[in-house]
């Protein structure tokens, strides 16, 4: 990253967030995450608000967060507070946040009732697309909103721009990626785009630093913000990935990347940091790396790549 620019785009007090699910253990592509958002945020001058996206009920574990705080805090990730005071907060206690979002959403005129099912939709959706976009089935229907149904919220046909930190001019139109974007799932849950997109407008996040598995998620992020009001989007820096075995995306099934694992084995923390950084290819090979290093790190990654 070229923290100039990044510098130039942002206040001299800023915020960012760091926002992992509690769905499995720590992983060197967490790690990876960790070493922009705070690399950047202490180069910077910013302080990094830790949020716990645990919406999805069915899959997040009390003991996953537990070991995610606790493994952050050994890598030397230590999250500021916020205005009230709190290190962290849980999507799953911010039900009042993401009921005002839908509120607005709705005085938007474009919030709708669903009760389409995931496989009814992948089987409207054209083969070949590289998502399955809502195709709009339920958008005159005129449901009323109750138990078993979804909500959705309006795309427009629309170009939403954007200058990533990393990646460059980005150019989408939700419409013609995802359709009507779910906020609140069949089973009454909230989605991680409402959530997160709540939480960052909530939070007053001005820098969303993640990684480019969810670039596509931006630009209906971005729309769903300005309908809610806020104009002037974050900053966004998408950072690549750590793969597993070539081309494939990290998981829990790779068990030789949980810092758990990298731990037990021995590992120091510089050690588990030098290592994150040469799979995502900031490091040409591993070495040791202290948390203090990592803005210089970042910065020279891309140009002559240690
Ligand atoms: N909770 C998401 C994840 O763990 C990150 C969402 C975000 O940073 O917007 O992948």
């Amino acid at each position: 990253v070229n923290l100039s620019t990044l510098s130039s785009r942002l206040a001299a007090k800023f915020r960012t967030r760091f926002a992992p699910s509690p769905t499995g253990f720590l992983h060197l592509g967490h790690v990876v995450s960790a070493m922009y958002v705070w690399g950047i945020a202490r180069a910077l001058n910013g302080t990094v608000l830790l949020r716990i996206e645990d919406h999805d009920r069915e899959r997040s574990r009390a003991e996953y967060e537990t070991a995610l705080l606790e493994d952050l805090d050994w890598l030397g990730f230590v999250p500021d507070v916020d205005d009230s005071g709190a290190s962290c907060v849980r999507q799953s206690e911010r039900a009042a946040v993401y009921e005002r979002a839908v509120e607005g959403l709705r005085a938007s005129g474009l919030v709708y009732a669903c009760r389409c099912s995931r496989r009814e939709i992948e089987r409207a959706s054209e083969p070949g697309e590289s998502e399955r976009r809502y195709p709009g089935t339920c958008r005159m229907a005129g449901l009323q909103d109750g138990p078993g149904r979804g909500l959705r919220v309006r795309m427009d046909a629309g170009v939403e721009e954007f200058e990533d930190g990393l990646m460059g001019l980005q150019r989408q139109d939700p419409s013609a990626q995802c359709g009507d974007v779910l906020i609140r799932d069949r089973v009454g849950q909230w989605t991680y785009q409402l959530a997160a997109t709540a939480d960052d407008i909530a939070q007053g996040i001005d820098l969303v630093v993640r990684g480019e598995d969810l670039l596509a998620s931006t630009g209906r992020q971005i729309r769903v913000m300005r309908l809610l009001g806020r104009q002037a989007p974050p900053v966004y820096v998408h950072h690549p990935l750590v793969y597993g075995a070539p081309g494939v995306k990290l998981s829990k099934a790779n068990r030789d990347v949980g810092v758990r694992e990298l731990r037990a084995a021995g590992l120091a923390r510089a050690d588990v940091l030098g290592l994150a950084a040469a799979r995502a290819g900031i490091l040409r090979a591993p070495r040791p790396l202290r948390v203090d290093e990592l803005a210089g790190v970042l910065e020279a990654s891309g140009r002559t790549g240690e």
